[in-house]
């Protein structure tokens, strides 16, 4: 008998079928003599309204009520599953973050996981329930619900799984598995039985959304075992592994895109000690993540300094900026939402050379023009005009190699 966390994300949920389909699922593990929590995240579409009725009352809405409209998706769906599960005579209960013992920081919008407190959850499961937590939420030091940032199911999935002790965590999504690169985008992409916790981490971190960030942080810290899968198709999915696990290293095994980037420019900045923490402390201290950043000197004396934030970070980066002006010195400023950042990732470019090369090259061939570029020890990545986002993913995919057979 093992002990399963399995997590069902938006899609898998997406309406009473599906919701069926998942119960006849969670079924068959406890049929099979398995211990079972599951997490929910809130039906496809609903996050996406809820966060844009909050955009449309205010820009710069209170974040702690955000989170207690956006936190409410997720609440329908855990209740819905228990009501099915109950059908199919699986003794079942809907739990919310908090009920489940889920604390988080107070970044209100994009909280951490603080601990997680498992007995309430392996009690019910002791009595042979399934409990059906609601997932991306939490609560606060304050008292008050949290959300762990778009995508954050995966961590609550994760998180569970580390305090539960449980053998796996399986991530049912509308995919089948990580592939080289987002199926969506080109059909060639390849389907991999096994990739490596960094090469998840350095994915999802530029824009692989089949697993949030932190979920594979935690997954590697805690040594969780995910399994990404289908919940609509009975087939293997990818297992998240250690590096040594892969024989067979490629330089490159994944390429990555993100729309959700803004680029800004401030220029005519003074160059003296002291700009660049006038700018980016305040940005820092309103929660704003920066990203990808470049300065260039001009003969006068001045910079022109570039970055990026994620785009629903721009108003907030804006009003920063307009507010800080006179510490600052730039008297323009400039943004730009139309962009992407491509990225290409491998754990194989520690031994291999010439992966920027290739990027380079094979861009230019396309006529693309690069913005701007950041580099790790296992990644570079890339920043070009978001209309060229499909281009660049496809020809990168070939060039190194990648195209399914
Ligand atoms: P869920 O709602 O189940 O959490 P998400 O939409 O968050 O699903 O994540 C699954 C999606 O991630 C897929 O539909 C796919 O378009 C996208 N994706 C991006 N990159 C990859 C990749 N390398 N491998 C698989 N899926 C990817
Ligand atoms: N429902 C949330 C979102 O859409 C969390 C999740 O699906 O993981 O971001
Ligand atoms: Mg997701």
């Amino acid at each position: 008998m093992a002990r399963i966390v399995m997590k069902f994300g938006g899609t898998s949920v997406a309406d009473l079928d599906r919701i069926r389909n998942v119960a006849s699922r969670v079924q068959a593990e406890v049929a099979a003599g398995h211990e079972v929590a599951v997490v929910v995240s809130a039906m496809s579409g609903v996050t996406n309204q809820l966060v844009a009725w909050c955009g449309s009352l205010s820009p710069l809405h209170d974040a702690r009520e955000y989170d207690a409209v956006v936190a409410t998706g997720e609440q329908v769906t855990s209740g819905l599953l228990a009501i099915a599960l109950q059908t199919l005579g699986v003794p079942s209960r809907s739990w919310t973050g908090w009920q489940a013992g889920i604390s988080t920081d107070g970044a209100h919008g994009k909280a951490r996981i603080a601990g997680v407190d498992g007995a309430a959850l392996l009690a019910s499961m002791a009595k042979g329930q399934v409990p059906v937590v609601a997932g991306f939420q939490g609560l606060g030091p304050e008292g008050r619900v949290t959300t762990l940032g778009r995508g954050g199911s995966d961590t609550s999935a994760v998180a569970l799984a580390a305090a539960l002790r449980a053998d796996r965590c399986d991530i049912y999504t509308d995919v089948d598995g990580v592939y080289t690169t987002d199926p969506r985008i080109t059909a060639r992409a390849r389907k991999l039985d096994k990739i490596a916790y960094e090469e998840m981490l350095e994915l999802a971190s530029v824009g692989a959304k089949v697993l949030q960030t932190r979920s594979v942080e935690l997954a590697m810290k805690e040594r969780v075992r995910v399994q990404v899968l289908s919940s609509f198709a009975d087939v293997p999915g990818t297992l998240v592994v250690d590096e040594d696990e892969i024989v067979e290293q490629a330089m490159v095994s994944g390429i990555a895109y993100s729309r959700d980037e803004a680029k800004i420019t401030l220029r005519h900045v003074p160059d003296r000690p002291g700009v660049a923490a006038a700018i980016f402390g305040p940005l820092s201290d309103a929660q704003v993540n920066v990203d990808m950043i470049v300065q260039n000197v001009a003969a006068d004396g001045t910079t022109d300094l570039t970055f990026t934030v994620s785009r629903t970070d721009l108003p907030r980066t804006q009003s920063v900026l307009a507010e800080h002006k006179v510490a600052i010195g730039s008297e323009t400023v400039l943004t730009d939402p139309d962009v992407a950042k491509i990225s290409v990732v491998g754990v194989g470019m520690r031994s291999h050379a010439g992966v920027a090369r290739i990027m380079f090259a094979t861009l230019a061939g396309k006529g693309i023009n690069i913005q701007v570029i950041s580099t790790s020890e296992i990644k570079v990545s890339v920043l070009i005009a978001a209309e060229y986002t499909e281009l660049a993913v496809r020809a990168l995919h070939t060039a190194y190699g990648l195209d399914a057979a």
